[in-house]
């Protein structure tokens, strides 16, 4: 597990919502652009019960648990998920959709990466769909993962960090002829906060 706390959800539908965030450690992608690559290594990390970070999550008056990673279907969160949904949280997934699904969500957020096959099962099972655009190409990546998912499936669009500046002028005309995408900006980069 490489931390544990609470902020603002700054992505997605959820957006604004206060959150406690797990991020478990473990990932084999390797995105150029991820900003969490001290994840990476599972081994770099203790273990921590379940017990334990459902504690902490209740202990911090949350109401909303998102897990994220990394990428952490490399767990089975069968068990964590039941632990926080007996203690009353809703769960909330991060996934790159790379490993296979494990535990009860409330909220699935695929964030498909190039290079990376997702597993069938999460374009039926995903709330929303993400796909981080960093370049003119990202466009026709985000049109084959869209036509992969389920009817009420969300579908976001999100500028890379890096380069959101020239980006998101690129989205906002894109998202003016293609209205079945949305803008999720990272506002928590932009709010300065966790
Ligand atoms: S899947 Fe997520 S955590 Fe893993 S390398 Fe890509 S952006 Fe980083």
């Amino acid at each position: 597990m490489v931390e544990c706390f609470a902020s603002l959800q700054g992505e997605g539908f959820h957006c604004g919502q206060a959150a406690w965030f797990v991020r478990l450690a473990g990932c084999r992608n390797a995105c150029a652009f991820c900003d969490t690559p001290q994840s990476w290594d599972m081994n770099a990390f203790a273990r921590r019960s379940e017990e334990d970070l459902v504690r902490e999550a209740v202990e911090s008056g949350c109401t909303n648990c998102v897990v994220t990673g990394g990428e952490p279907m490399l767990h089975n969160l069968d068990g964590l998920c039941r632990r926080l949904h007996e203690a009353g949280l809703r769960c909330w997934l991060e996934t790159s959709g790379s490993e296979p699904l494990s535990g009860e969500w409330d909220w699935i957020c695929l964030s498909p990466k190039k290079g990376v096959e997702v597993r069938e099962e999460y374009y039926r099972k995903a709330s929303e769909i993400k796909i981080v655009i960093g370049s003119d190409e990202d466009f026709s990546f985000a049109e084959e993962q869209a036509v992969r998912a389920g009817q009420d499936c969300l579908l976001y669009l999100q500028p890379e960090w890096s380069v959101s500046n020239a980006i998101t002028q690129k989205i906002t005309q894109y998202i003016l002829k293609q209205p079945k995408w949305r803008l999720s900006l990272q506002m928590h980069k932009f709010a300065g906060i966790a």
